[in-house]
This record gives structure tokens, sequence and C-alpha cells, in this order.
């Protein structure tokens, strides 16, 4: 990772392992962080590291006691591709969940700005499970930790270190902790964490066997002094596949259901300002009775195929079969303002090919596992 944008005279253009860290035990303050529930920014492109640039130009000597060795290439392959450099997600883009946010914000946002409000019977929490069905913003969630505590964010899935990083897999699990050393505060998240931590199998394979235990290994290492901040998020869709040991190290497990009527309509309302609609308070009411059982991912790949209606008008005026006069017939360019406004009879168009995607076997036994092992209210 480069960082060319800074003012001070400096060439920072090398990699990041050759410069100067910042001390690792320093916490951004606060006020460093966008201000909370600023609502997404699609122009928003810079990294969650932004803030955390050095201040002068690193030497080769300069490498951090944390990385000290660690293959350099590894750190710089995973400073590439493993710290996330997407958007910022604040938790007013994430629609409902309000339980969540409110164990997340006692659990980790308050702990990782004032680590040092956690001492004795106050410990900083390392592991975090989030488990439910998939598309419920399992992923959101981790982005806007890391967004609202302004730490560095690794977003690995546990897939990928099997097969992308084929036979570095173990060593990349070392280095990543390392690097999250180097830069706290840091959250590290896991997708697909079952698929790294599953129950011993007897077809389990020597090398997912070894990346398994170099992450049990780094994980019980991570954080082990008090000021240490490092926070391992686990996202599963398959909790119920993940072994006692893995359990136990994720000491909080958060149900991230599938949104309520109420979440539904809200994040409805937040999809269609994205574009000119036509959607009334109360057909967006209905809407909500209608989407019962859909997941965040549903109910936007449902706004997403209702906005396609204008399009296909114009594209594919009344009449016209598909195809007639040929696939990819010329049209020349047309501006989005000649597109009407997404309206309630897209909305019933798109709610036939737009089904829920969580069976309620799945259901049931994402519940099951809440009750027997979920974090209940605080
Ligand atoms: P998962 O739970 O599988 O990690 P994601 O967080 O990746 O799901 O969500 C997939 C997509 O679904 C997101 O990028 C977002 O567009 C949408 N989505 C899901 N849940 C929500 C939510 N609660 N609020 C807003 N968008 C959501």
């Amino acid at each position: 990772m480069y960082d060319d944008d800074d003012d001070d005279g400096v060439d920072n253009r090398k990699p990041s392992h050759l410069r100067p860290f910042k001390p690792p035990f320093r916490v951004e303050p606060p006020a460093a962080t966008a201000p909370a529930h600023a609502g997404q920014s699609a122009a928003t492109t810079t990294t969650t590291t932004a803030a955390r640039k050095p201040t002068q130009a690193g030497k080769a000597e300069d490498v951090h006691p944390r990385l000290k060795g660690i293959d350099p290439e590894l750190v710089e392959r995973i400073e590439n591709e493993i710290l996330e450099m997407g958007q910022k997600v604040t938790f007013g883009d994430i629609s409902g969940l309000a339980f969540a946010k409110e164990c997340i914000e006692e659990l980790v946002v308050w702990p990782v700005l004032n680590p040092q409000l956690y001492s004795g019977l106050r410990q900083l929490p390392k592991g975090l499970l989030l488990f439910g069905p998939p598309g419920t913003g399992k992923t959101l969630i981790g982005k806007a930790i890391a967004h609202e505590c302004n730490a560095t964010f690794f977003s690995v899935s546990a897939s990928s270190l099997t097969s992308k990083w084929i036979g570095e897999g173990e060593k990349t699990v070392r280095a990543m902790f390392a690097v999250a050393a180097a830069r706290q505060p840091s959250v590290i998240f896991i997708d697909e964490i079952d698929s790294l931590l599953t129950q011993r199998s007897a077809d389990e394979n020597e090398a997912s066997r070894r990346i398994k235990t170099e992450f049990l290994v780094q994980f019980d290492g991570a954080a082990t002094t008090a000021e240490d901040v490092i926070l391992v998020i686990g996202a599963t869709n398959r909790p119920q596949e993940l072994d006692e040991a893995a359990r136990r190290r994720f000491v909080r497990r958060l149900y991230i259901p599938l949104p309520e009527r109420e979440s539904r309509v809200a994040l409805l309302k937040h999809l269609l300002l994205k574009n000119a609609s036509d959607v009334s308070a109360a057909e967006l009411e209905e809407l909500g009775d209608l989407t019962e059982g859909y997941s965040g991912a549903d109910v936007t790949n449902l706004a997403r195929e209702a906005a396609m209606g204008p399009l296909r008008d114009v594209m594919r005026p009344v009449g016209g079969a598909a195809g007639a006069g040929g696939i990819g017939q010329k049209k020349g360019k047309i501006s989005s303002d000649a597109l009407r406004p997404i309206n309630r009879q897209d909305f019933a168009v798109a709610l036939k090919s737009v089904k829920p995607s969580v069976s309620n076997v799945d259901l049931g036994l994402y519940e099951d596992f809440n009750r027997q092992f979920g974090t209940q209210k605080l």
C-alpha cells in the first residue's frame, strides 16, 4: 500500500513495511473519525488506514518490532490484498439490527476507543462471532466497526486462506496478526470462519489443519498485553459447524437475524434515495409486508431489479419483442433524466423474480444456536 497524497514533501511511495509505524499503542482520538451515522458517501474512497500515515520517511531498519521475522513480501501482500480499502460504512448505513448495534457499541467501540478503562475485571473482548443467515449485514457490521473505531481493517475469507494463499496460508495467518499488531487498533474480520474452525474431520487435509492450529495460536497470543487492541470478528452462516474450541474463543456470539418489517421498509427507503422514485410511504409499508422473509441482500436485489423497470421501458418499449431488431440494437446515448421514476409497479414485477433466499429450516437452526450459545440482551 502506498500513500502519495502527503504534503509533507517526503516521498512516501515505498512499501509501508519499510516505513515507520506510529507507536502501536496509541489510539486515534475519536475526533479523527467521521461523524457516526453520517450516511455513506459513494465518493469515499479513502482507506480505513488513511489517518494513520507516518510523519517521516522510513528506512529499512525502521521495521516495526512486531514485524520482525516476518517475510516483508508477505507483509506487503497482506497490505495489498487483505487490508480493506473499500468504501467506508457507518452504523447509520445498516438498517435495523438495533440490538446488535447496541451490543457492538458496548463490547467493541467503547473498549477500542478507551482501552485504558478496560483493566481488572473489565477485559477487552478479543473475539466476536456474528452468525446468522447470509446477506443480513454481517460484513457491513465488520466494516462499520472498523470505521467507527478508526481501526485498521483486515478482511479475509477463511476459504481464501486455503485456496488463494496456497501453501502460504499458515504463514499468512501469522503475518496478518503481526501486521495487525503493528497497526493497532486493528479489526481482523474473517468471513466463513466455519470453514477454518470446523470440527475436525477425518478427511481434513494437513494444510488446513496447520492453518487452523496457527490461527488458534495467533488468536490466543493476540492482544496479550493490556495495551494491545486487536479484535477478531468471525462471521458465519453455519455456526453449528464450529467446534467447541472455536466457540470458546469467540466469547460474544451475536445473532444477526433477518431484518424485521420496519428494517426492510427503512432499507428500501434508503435504497430508493439512490435513483428517482415515485413510491409513496403507504406503498413502502405495503412492500414491507410483501418482503416478509427477505434478507437485507434480498431486499437490495429486489430494489435493484425494480430499478431496471424504467430502463427497460426506454430500451425495450411496449410492443417491442425481446431482441426485436437485433440484440444490441443501436439506441444512441440515453440520459438518466430520460428515465421515469421507479414506481410500485416495478416492484410488483421484481417481486416475481426476486424471492427470499433463506429457508425456514435454516432459520430454525440459527434460532436454536442463538438460544443455546448466543449473547442475549445486555
Ligand atoms: P453477510 O451477512 O452475508 O455478511 P453482507 O453484509 O455482505 O451480508 O450484506 C450483503 C449486502 O446486502 C450488503 O452489501 C448490503 O447491500 C445488503 N444488506 C444486508 N443487510 C443489510 C442491512 N441490515 N442494512 C443495509 N444493507 C444490508
